[in-house]
C-alpha cells in the first residue's frame, strides 16, 4: 500500500498543472479532467504510484459528477496557454486514466480549439492506458490528438491481467484491435521484474509481435522510478531496456524508439 501522504502529493488539485519537466515528454503543460481528490482508473497496476486502486471511488467508472466540464477546461486552458511561454508540449493525463471522462471527445475537442487559439502548433498528447480504445467514441477523441500515447505493457492475456489488473473489463485482443485503428499511434511500455516480469523472452516476443501489427510511430520503453503499489516489484535494469529497444529498431526501423531512465 502506497503511503497516504505520497498520494497526497502526486495528486493533481487543479485542471491544469505544471508546466513540469517530464523525462519522456520535455516541458509539458498537463491537463487533469479527472477528479482532484482521488485517482479514478479502470486499471490496478502494480507500478502504480498512486498505490493500488482500492477505494470505490478509485474503481468507479466516472458519472460526470464532480469533474471539469469542457467550458472549464475551455476556461482553465484560455487562462494558462498565454501564461506559460516555453513549451514542449501540451498533456492530458492527471489523476488516472482521462479518457474515462464520460465527456472525453468533447474535451479533446476545447483543448485543440483553444491550443490553436492561444498556441498553434503545439503538440496536444495524451497518456492513456488503452483500456477504453475499443469505444468508436473515444477512438474519435483520441484522433484529434497529434500524439496519442497509448500503453501496452504485455504480450499476453495474462501478463497483462496479473500486471495491469484491469478492471474494465478489457482483453488484451480487443485493446489491440482498437489501437490499430488510431494514425500517429505512439506506445508506451513499463518494463518491471520479479514477481510479474514483463521483461522475459517469451513475453517480449509476444509483445513484439504486436508492435509489428500496429506499426507504432514511436515506441518509449521505461520503468517506474516511484514506490510502486505493489513493493515486491523490481524495476528492469538498464541493460535489458536497451536490449529490448534494439529488437524493437530492428523489428520497426521507422519507429522512433526511445529508452527513458529514472
Ligand atoms: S493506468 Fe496509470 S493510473 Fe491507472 S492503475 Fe495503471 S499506473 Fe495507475
Amino acid at each position: 500500500m502506497t503511503d497516504p501522504a505520497m498520494e497526497e502529493r502526486l495528486l493533481q488539485r487543479k485542471i491544469i498543472y505544471g508546466p513540469i519537466d517530464s523525462r519522456r515528454l520535455g516541458k509539458s503543460l498537463g491537463v487533469n479532467i479527472l477528479p482532484t481528490e482521488n485517482k479514478v482508473c479502470s486499471f490496478d497496476c502494480l507500478y502504480c504510484q498512486y498505490g493500488f486502486t482500492s477505494a470505490p471511488q478509485e474503481r468507479r467508472h466516472v458519472g460526470g459528477e464532480g469533474l471539469p466540464t469542457p467550458g472549464q477546461v475551455a476556461a482553465a486552458l484560455s487562462e494558462a496557454l498565454p501564461a506559460h511561454g516555453d513549451l514542449d508540449v501540451l498533456t492530458l493525463a492527471g489523476n488516472g486514466e482521462p479518457t474515462l471522462h464520460p465527456r472525453f471527445r468533447e474535451i479533446c475537442e476545447v483543448v485543440v480549439r483553444r491550443r490553436n487559439a492561444y498556441r498553434p502548433g503545439l503538440p496536444v498528447c495524451i497518456l492513456s492506458n488503452s483500456s477504453t480504445v475499443g469505444s468508436p467514441e473515444v477512438r474519435a477523441g483520441l484522433k484529434l490528438l497529434e500524439r496519442p500515447i497509448m500503453k501496452l505493457d504485455a504480450g499476453t492475456q495474462q501478463t497483462f491481467e496479473s500486471l495491469n489488473g484491469s478492471r474494465s473489463g478489457a482483453s488484451l485482443d480487443r485493446i489491440i484491435e482498437g489501437l490499430s485503428e488510431l494514425e500517429n499511434l505512439e506506445i508506451q511500455t513499463l518494463f518491471v521484474t520479479g514477481p510479474v516480469d514483463n521483461s522475459s523472452e517469451q513475453e517480449v516476443r509476444a509483445w513484439l509481435s504486436h508492435l509489428r501489427a500496429l506499426k507504432p510511430r514511436a515506441v518509449q520503453l521505461y520503468t517506474f522510478e516511484r514506490v510502486p503499489a505493489e513493493s515486491t516489484l523490481v524495476a528492469l535494469g538498464a541493460g535489458r531496456l536497451e536490449e529490448i529497444a534494439a529488437l524493437v529498431r530492428r523489428q520497426l526501423p521507422e519507429a522512433d524508439v526511445r529508452v527513458f531512465l529514472p
